[in-house]
């Protein structure tokens, strides 16, 4: 979706998931993983599109 040419010179920022330590190459697949696989707040549908 939002991948574009990644540029050489911008360093890609790693998220580490703090719950079970998988790493994710931008915050909102990190977001998205939490969501997944550690819904907390599983009967709280927070803008599932
Ligand atoms: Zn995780």
């Amino acid at each position: 979706m939002g991948y574009a040419a990644s540029s050489p010179n911008k360093q890609s920022k790693q998220e580490r998931c703090s719950l079970c330590g998988r790493v994710f190459n931008n915050a909102e697949d990190l977001n998205a993983h939490k969501q997944l696989d550690h819904s907390e707040h599983s009967h709280e549908p927070a803008g599932v599109s």
